[in-house]
């Protein structure tokens, strides 16, 4: 039997879970624009990394009901981002992992997403996995965004300037020192 292409920007979320279908991709983190239109994007020391993606479709059964639809999904990449604390751009891993429910309509979906903690959507026949990956992607942005390790010294940050130079004895207390043997003084 032919196995059935699916189609990941117009995905038949039950069709691809009753296969326990398995999609697999990249795609230019420039396909997803949201995530990349912040004022960040213009400040970008490189290239943008691409979304790697996998999908997976399951159907779990229950007794006396109709089986439950999953979608299971995983996404990572990097993105430039501005560094909180020195300002610099940062380029900050992004990695996402979550299974959504898919309920009959929206009522089910919104009633059943206050009572379990994975997401729950509703079933759809034509479902954008690539703007799927974007709003979790996005979700996934560090609230604060920060080097690990800043690249540089920080201006506001006067106890980690450059340590001091050597104490260089000075002459003109050395000649004091000796003015004051010469005069019988205490050095
Ligand atoms: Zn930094």
């Amino acid at each position: 039997m032919k196995e059935r292409r699916f189609e990941p920007l117009k995905l038949d979320v039950q069709a691809f879970a009753r296969a326990a279908g398995e999609l697999t991709g990249t795609w230019p983190q420039a396909d997803l624009r949201r995530l990349v239109s912040g004022p960040e994007a213009a400040h970008a020391d490189g290239p943008a990394d691409d979304v790697r993606w996998h999908a997976r479709g399951e159907t779990r059964a229950r007794t006396a009901a109709e089986p439950e639809t999953w979608l299971h999904l995983q996404a990572a990449t990097k993105v430039w981002l501005i560094c909180q604390r020195c300002l610099a751009p940062c380029e900050l891993p992004l990695e996402v992992r979550r299974s959504f429910l898919f309920v009959a309509d929206e009522a089910q979906a919104e009633q059943l997403d206050e009572d379990i903690e994975d997401d729950v959507l509703a079933m759809t026949r034509s479902l954008d996995l690539r703007e799927l990956v974007e709003d979790e992607l996005i979700l996934a942005m560090p609230i604060v965004p920060r080097h690990e390790h800043c690249p540089q010294p920080l201006v506001q940050q006067r106890s980690a300037a450059p340590a001091p130079e050597e104490p260089k004895p000075n002459p003109f207390a050395v000649l004091e020192t000796l003015r004051g043997r010469r005069s019988g003084k205490a050095p």
